[in-house]
């Protein structure tokens, strides 16, 4: 399989070579040739195939002959060794939770595929391999332990201070070794645009083969369609194709949703769920697209102002609007709606959902006010736990915090202050 890139000015690289680049030279997204069809057939006994073979088939024609198929076969096993339970809310609406991995969200999917490819490919590289990344939460946490140990790499993690959870923070933070935390006075959008400008000098960094594992690259964004493999196996057929909703902030995870959809994932509709974030929704309805200030939120993951894999998407329905928005819905909601959101479905289905499953309940119950007889899921992308001491009041309840999490935010933190100043961060890599 070939990638080019979404700017056209780059030559065609393989899996390997994109993976390595995270971002095309000339500054593009890379996006794959041609869309691989999965056979009807495969389809029909998806069922009664494991999650285990599910992956690899979903991936191998991304992958192509960038790796043995042992190798391949290890790596997806292990991105997955964790329960992906699709659970039941209410009669029209269930809850595919992917947040049962090691930092309760479901970024350790991406992330886990992502470090072991690049493991792997590390083996033929002379130079250290960096790998730096912006977060607004999840992403640091995941990468952090996608990457712990990982040897040939180091990871540097900029993050907005005073903006990510407590358990968010401690995840990204407390693993040392060869995770670099560096916690930015400013926004995720500031963390963004420092990384994109050190990458534009990377002459300067001789020593270092610099690289992004931000949801842009190929090796986090691709494995991100088992989720809808895996649900499609897990849904209850007689309750027709299901609506999907999916709480959206970068739009890597709906943008892998539209590409299994393009392979022929059965799919009535897709919701990008969204909070006070807007400008996707926005863009669906007047056909602009208006990069905004990033607002802060409850679901923070997803405070996102300038959604970079939108792009994407719109390259896999060719830039036709018509045809993107007979598949996808857009809704922006906001923190009193969530706060809502959570407070009912606790009472009435003894369902906890985390802010950004909320997000995305929130806008599927919109959807289903006009389209009586679908049923559907919502991609529950965190647990509630990662976001406990925002939960208990919610909910006016107590939330028992597990021995591990405990244990978690016990530990001290190690993360260094820098300015939202390029030249700070440029300093601390030349020194790495
Ligand atoms: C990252 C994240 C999102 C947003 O995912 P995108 O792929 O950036 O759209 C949603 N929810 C949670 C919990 C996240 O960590």
């Amino acid at each position: 399989m070939f990638y080019y890139s979404t700017n056209k000015q780059s030559p065609v690289a393989d899996f390997k070579t994109a993976t390595l680049n995270g971002q095309a030279p000339d500054k593009g997204l890379y996006f794959p040739k041609t869309i691989p069809v999965l056979q009807k057939e495969w389809l029909n006994h998806i069922e009664s195939a494991s999650f285990e073979a599910i992956a690899y088939d979903v991936i191998q024609p991304y992958v192509g002959d960038a790796m043995p198929k042992t190798i391949l076969q290890n790596i997806t096993a292990e991105t997955i060794s964790f329960p992906i339970p699709m659970a039941g809310i209410s009669n029209r609406i269930s809850s595919l939770e992917l947040f049962h991995g090691p930092t309760l969200a479901f970024k350790d999917i991406g992330a886990r595929f992502m470090s072991r490819c690049l493991g792997y490919f590390a083996k033929t590289i002379t130079k250290k391999i960096t790998v730096l990344v912006a977060t607004s939460g999840d992403t640091g946490g995941a990468v952090a332990h996608g990457f712990y140990n990982i040897p040939g790499i180091d990871v540097v993690i900029l993050y907005p201070s005073k903006k990510v959870s407590s358990v968010q923070e401690k995840q990204l933070t407390t693993l040392g070794n060869n995770i670099h935390a560096l916690e930015v006075k400013g926004s995720f959008d500031d963390c963004q645009a420092l990384v994109k400008n050190i990458f534009s000098r990377h002459p300067e960094f001789p020593s270092l083969f610099l690289t992004s594992a931000n949801s842009i690259n190929i090796a986090r964004w691709l494995p991100q369609q088992f989720y809808y493999f895996f649900a499609w196996k897990l849904w209850d057929k007689k309750k027709g194709t299901p609506v999907i909703a999916v709480p959206s902030g970068n739009f890597g995870n709906i943008c892998a949703g539209l590409l299994a959809y393009a392979s022929s994932l059965p799919a009535k509709q897709f919701i990008a769920a969204c909070n006070a974030n807007d400008s996707i929704p926005q863009f669906l309805k007047t056909g602009l697209l208006e990069p905004k200030p990033t607002i802060p939120t409850l679901s923070n993951a997803m405070d996102v102002g300038h959604p970079s894999n939108f792009i994407r998407i719109l390259e896999l329905f060719q830039h036709q609007l018509p045809e993107l928005k007979n598949i996808l819905t857009a809704y922006s909601i906001s923190d009193a709606e969530t706060i809502n959101t959570i407070r009912n479905t606790y009472q009435q289905y003894g369902y906890l959902l985390d802010p950004h499953g909320a997000v995305g309940f929130n806008a599927l119950e919109k959807y289903f006010r006009h389209h009586p007889q679908d049923n559907g899921f919502i991609v529950e992308t965190a647990s509630p736990l990662k976001f406990y001491d925002l939960m208990e009041p919610i909910i006016n309840d107590v939330m028992p915090v597990p021995a591990h999490i405990q244990h978690l935010l016990s530990l001290p933190k190690q993360s260094r202050i820098i300015e939202n100043n390029v030249e700070e961060l440029a300093s601390f890599l030349r020194k790495m």
